[in-house]
């Protein structure tokens, strides 16, 4: 391998590349655009795209892409070449700068949520300057928006990029009144991707897999996780090699990959980037999974990103790391060590607990989808509940603040209330907490509600827009005030009182938490349909137009791609599931229910006691009307959900969790099933074999 400070970035099209390659007053004016965001002018992209293609041509490129994140939860792109016709039947290589910055593809068959009317079938993508270019193969991929011609927004990006605007601007606002006045404020965010990886020979034959991106069915193997010997444990020589080239590939596109480890189940891994602006870090955790798919197929892998693809196992999820930042380098989630400064801090937790508790549905409705309702709430991974974790410390000081309790201090000696007191609070002195859905943890929020597929502009635009509103609140207060020390004071004490119900520092994965939560009146949304449902509540929909991230008919065009996406993903799976039993599975146990019916019959003529073979066959032939009672079962619940369609999305949505239900039962008996009969009859691998293989 090139030594790796050659070897990063090579492949992208960054400030370096730039530097080197535009002229000086392009170059300028290009970084203008992606230091503040002021459009581009078509002379500056004119050029800036020709060097690009020159650039792209060197490293192997040969066609040209609009990179954009649709709604349909994976990235989208359509390749055309560089040629272009020219004398003697001979082509040129040709990339300007109107190909640069505006796309028109194709988009009738992308999800709009009914946005885009027949007559504007089209949408178009703008170029996002703020990130890299970079070659990918043989294909130069830009980065792009993606927007229907009347301007309604079609992708995750457009929005994402809105709510760092709104949170730039509010978090202005309030640090003016701290007397600073940065350029920006800016979320940083590290996503932790967990994942699976299984032997692709094995995958071949489990259509569920290949069909639905998780097994529908499966005995749990005989060594599971129970022995926690895989968190963190040492790494099989096959998966390290995979882990080697991955780290190579991203490193080559400029991802920033970290950290490599085994997670708790076997065959499940973790790779973990340093954080970086939540824009590069949305379309560098897209990169990262798709690539994760492409370097497995060379080392006859298969990359799992489903959020729970093998049940009694643990699933994947993505833990959101999230912090704001000043241009100026100013951490606003360090507690900090002078006291003046934890004002601020205080400041800024308060709207950041104020926003959680107010926008719960919004946060738990960012990451719902069929997949990830296998993991929350299954103690795994944090319960359906939003709460927050703010340790001991921070706890005990806002308690302080709040109720005038006596401070115990947690670094040594005493200290009273009011904000002169507030401690200095050490990074290594905040403990840990791994079962809330929203930690702080030192310096930033870590939300682990993320299933492991999620494109993590969806939690991110939440957090942000949460987040903003909250600060613009705050600053249209404290601009008011004439002493802001005590009026800011005041105001964490209220907002504290009024919003500390979120705050849990206990077992978010222990039964009476959820008993505890509905006594404090948090939602405890337990599927998707249920979270869906609130996304175009009045408030939400005010929020979302305040901020100018979304117009109400935007949120309510996502809420239905949503809800239709859920139908579709319960559909795909009942209609697999059903094919399976129907096809394989039952057959297979009539195989066997025959097998030893026919043993029974030879060993009559023995005269030997056969208890045994008839107790077998007895077990096999019930297991056999149960497993067909209940396909038959989840025909009805699909049958429900087809005239549920007809009062629209939501009702087919809550008719499909039935449809959910009755594929978790049907599974029982399949699995039942596979734990009793002859591996040879048996027509898919089992769990041991794709699990814990060598
Ligand atoms: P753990 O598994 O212990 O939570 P990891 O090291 O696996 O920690 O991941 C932590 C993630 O948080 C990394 O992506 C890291 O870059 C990111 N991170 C660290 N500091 C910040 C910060 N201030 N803002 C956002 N993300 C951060
Ligand atoms: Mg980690």
């Amino acid at each position: 391998m090139t030594k790796v400070p050659e070897l990063f970035g090579s492949m992208v099209f960054n400030e370096q590349v730039m530097r080197e390659r535009l002229p000086k007053d392009i170059f300028k004016a290009l970084q203008n655009t992606i230091k503040t965001g002021k459009p581009i002018s078509s002379e500056v992209a004119e050029v800036v795209a020709n060097a690009m293609k020159d650039w792209a041509i060197e490293k192997g490129a040969t066609h040209y892409t609009h990179w954009f994140q649709p709604m349909t939860g994976v990235t989208a792109e359509k390749h055309d070449s560089f040629i272009q016709p020219s004398d003697g039947g001979a082509v040129i290589m040709n990339f300007s700068g109107k190909q640069l910055i505006k796309g028109e593809p194709d988009a009738s068959s992308f999800p709009s949520g009914g946005l885009r009317s027949t007559f504007e079938a089209r949408g178009y993508t703008a170029w996002d300057p703020t990130s890299y270019a970079f070659v990918k193969g043989t294909v130069l991929y830009v980065p792009t928006a993606f927007i229907s011609y009347s301007g309604l927004v079609l992708d995750k990006k457009t929005p994402l990029l809105r709510s760092m605007d709104a949170l730039s601007k509010a978090a202005k606002r309030v640090l003016k009144l701290f007397g600073k006045t940065p350029a920006r404020v800016t979320p940083s965010v590290g996503p932790e991707q967990e994942y699976f990886l299984i032997p692709r020979e094995l995958y071949k034959k489990r259509p569920d897999l290949i069909i639905t991106g998780r097994t529908l069915f499966g005995a749990k193997p005989p060594k599971g996780q129970e022995l926690d010997d895989h968190y963190f444990g040492s790494i099989k020589t096959r998966v390290l090699r995979y882990m080697e080239d991955l780290d190579e590939e991203l490193w080559k596109l400029g991802v920033l990959a970290k950290t490599r480890h085994n997670e708790v189940a076997p065959a499940q891994h973790e790779l973990a980037p340093i954080y970086s602006t939540v824009n590069i870090a949305t379309d560098h955790n897209q990169l990262t999974m798709a690539i994760m798919k492409q370097v497995a197929e060379k080392h006859g892998l298969v990359c799992l990103l489903h959020e729970k693809p093998f049940a009694g196992v643990n699933g994947s999820g993505k833990h959101n790391n999230w912090s704001i930042s000043t241009s100026d380098g100013e951490n606003l989630l360090e507690p900090g060590k002078d006291l003046k400064n934890n004002l601020q801090f205080m400041v800024f937790l308060a709207a950041i607990i104020k926003a959680v508790d107010e926008h719960q549905d919004l946060l738990r409705l960012s990451v719902a989808s069929a997949g990830n309702d296998h993991r929350l709430g299954a103690n795994e991974a944090p319960p359906a509940i939003i709460s927050m974790f703010l340790g001991d410390e921070i706890t005990d000081l806002l308690e302080t603040i709040a109720l005038g309790k006596e401070y115990s201090n947690h670094v040594g000696g005493k200290l009273s209330t009011g904000v002169e007191s507030v401690p200095v609070i050490y990074e290594d002195t905040t403990d840990r907490n791994r079962t809330s859905p929203f930690a702080f943890t030192g310096n930033k929020f870590e939300f682990r509600s993320l299933g492991s597929a999620l494109n993590i502009a969806c939690p991110n635009i939440m957090i942000n827009a949460a987040v903003a509103d909250v600060l613009n609140e705050f600053a249209d207060e404290l601009g008011k005030a004439k002493d802001f020390k005590s009026a800011a004071l005041a105001l964490i004490k209220r907002e504290y009182m009024a919003h500390r119900r979120i705050v849990f520092n206990g077992d978010n994965y222990a039964t009476e938490w959820v008993e505890e939560a509905s006594k404090r009146g948090l939602l405890n949304l337990k599927t998707t349909p249920e979270a869906l449902a609130l996304y175009d509540r009045p408030e939400n929909v005010a929020l979302f137009d305040r901020l100018k991230i979304y117009t109400d008919k935007e949120v309510r065009a996502r809420k239905d791609i949503l809800l239709e996406n859920y139908c579709k993903v319960i559909n795909i799976e009942a209609g697999t599931m059903n094919e399976l039993v129907r096809k394989q599975i039952l057959p297979a146990a009539i195989e066997f229910s025959t097998m030893l019916a026919d043993n029974l019959t030879k060993l009559k003529s023995f005269n030997v006691n056969t208890d045994t073979q008839y107790d077998l066959l007895d077990e096999v032939t019930q297991l056999i009307s149960g497993l067909y009672a209940a396909v038959k079962k989840l025909n009805d619940a699909q049958s429900a959900v087809k005239a549920g369609a007809e009062s629209g999305l939501q009702s087919e949505a809550d008719l499909s969790v039935g449809v959910a239900a009755a594929m978790q039962e049907l599974r029982k008996y399949c699995d039942d099933l596979e734990s009793i009969m002859p591996k040879e009859l048996w027509p898919f691998p089992s769990y041991s074999d794709m699990l814990l293989y060598e």
